[in-house]
């Protein structure tokens, strides 16, 4: 593939600065990244940026569905929805399941494993599955007991192919499965808690390294003696300098100060932004049918929610209308809120080389528009995505 050079461009350093500059990209990965003004290589197609940041991509690692596609329906849902990430500048996602203990979801986990390789437009390393290990159901989650054999099943179905599994401390037996699934090299989220202090310090002990949907399914735990505030797991993970946090930031699972509180007590190297989304996030408002047994209906400025009770069924956020509240919300320097889309989730999953625009890293990026929606959005130096307009 010949070398492209993006230019005129305002190079978004996650964490670290945002400067003007240009990025040659080469065989799927950044091959240069010099200031503004430097001499553009031969035989690179150039690209003007119009003075547009550029990011790296951004990466979901808690997410059910989007557009017309929720990833428990079953393989077509899945690279479907891959076709509609980049629009939102995702480059990296864990497609979400919330797993059923029934021998139908197990023949359907193995349908959609098996269908990963095949994904184009987006890169899925693994599934997340949100349970079934938890305390609390939530919208839709099971509630087991921890048990190393059905763990076994469960990885089995999903051909190895999982990268993030959630739990919660006081689940009974939930140690050795944490245990489990660390010598697996499969990342350990809390949620779907009520835990003590004690648990959730046993789950950190034993390899749990993050909080997912932070304070969402985190009940505060009751006052047992008039005058003491009671403390647990929200506090734990907080104070804990092993552990991080992440957020559904769409203004209506979370109120910001709750973020702005976590990123005092962690820095903002340990908040990362998710979306959580259901069927329909990105989408016009309407109802849709889930796997659930229930329809959500997506409504503007609200989340997803169950569409005849009314509660909380995931959100309809979208990476990009995440990034963008953060920025709004936050006081914090704008490359330190694009790490929470970007190199803190690539951290907290173990990668290198990723969810930065350093020389060597994977050339996923994004070309952000003034109004924060992306004009292009690249996987491995191939355009994925380009808005209309730009003709590309
Ligand atoms: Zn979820």
């Amino acid at each position: 593939m010949d070398a492209q050079l993006i230019t005129n461009v305002r190079i978004v350093e996650p964490g670290q600065r945002i400067y003007p500059g240009q990025v040659l990209l080469r065989a799927g990965r950044i091959a240069a990244v010099e200031p503004a003004g430097a001499p553009a290589p031969p035989h690179a197609t150039r690209l003007d940026g119009h003075g547009g940041l550029l990011t790296p991509g951004l990466i979901d690692v808690h997410t059910h569905g989007v557009m017309h596609s929720i990833y428990e329906s079953g393989p077509e849902a899945l690279l479907s929805a891959a076709k509609e990430l980049g629009r939102f500048g995702v480059t990296y996602v864990i497609p979400t399941l919330v797993p059923r203990i029934e021998e139908a979801f197990l023949r359907k986990l193995e349908q959609i494993a098996d269908a990963i390789p095949s994904v184009h437009g987006v890169r899925v390393p693994g599934l997340h599955l949100e349970g079934p290990f938890v305390a609390i159901p939530g919208a839709a989650c099971a509630t087991v007991d921890g048990d190393l054999g059905l763990l076994e099943e469960l990885l089995a179905a999903c051909r190895g192919r999982v990268s993030v599994m959630s739990v919660s401390p006081e689940t009974p037996n939930v140690l050795p499965v944490i245990e489990r699934l660390c010598e697996r090299g499969i990342k350990v989220f809390l949620t779907h808690t009520r835990a003590t202090v004690e648990q959730t310090q046993a789950a950190l002990d034993a390899g749990a390294t993050h909080a997912t949907h932070f304070y969402d399914v985190f009940p505060a735990p009751a006052e047992t003696e008039p005058g003491v505030r009671p403390v647990g797991v929200v506090e734990t993970m907080l104070a804990d300098p092993r552990a991080t946090v992440d957020f559904i930031a769409d203004g209506v699972h979370v109120h910001p100060m709750a973020i702005r509180a976590a990123v005092a007590a962690k820095g903002f190297e340990g908040v990362v932004l998710i979306t959580d989304s259901n069927i329909g996030a990105g989408g016009p408002p309407g109802e849709h049918d889930t796997p659930w047994g229930y329809r959500v209906r997506i409504r503007e400025g609200d989340a997803a929610r169950h569409a005849e009770k009314n509660f909380l069924a995931g959100s309809a956020l979208t990476m990009d209308r995440g990034i963008a509240n953060l920025l709004r919300w936050l006081d914090l320097p704008a490359e330190q809120v694009w790490a929470m889309g970007t190199s803190n989730p690539a951290r907290l999953l173990g990668l290198s080389g990723q969810g930065t625009l350093q020389v060597g890293a994977v050339a996923d990026l994004v070309l952000w528009g003034e109004d924060l929606h992306p004009v292009l959005t690249w996987v491995e130096g191939e355009c994925v995505y380009a808005r209309e307009e730009t003709g590309v």
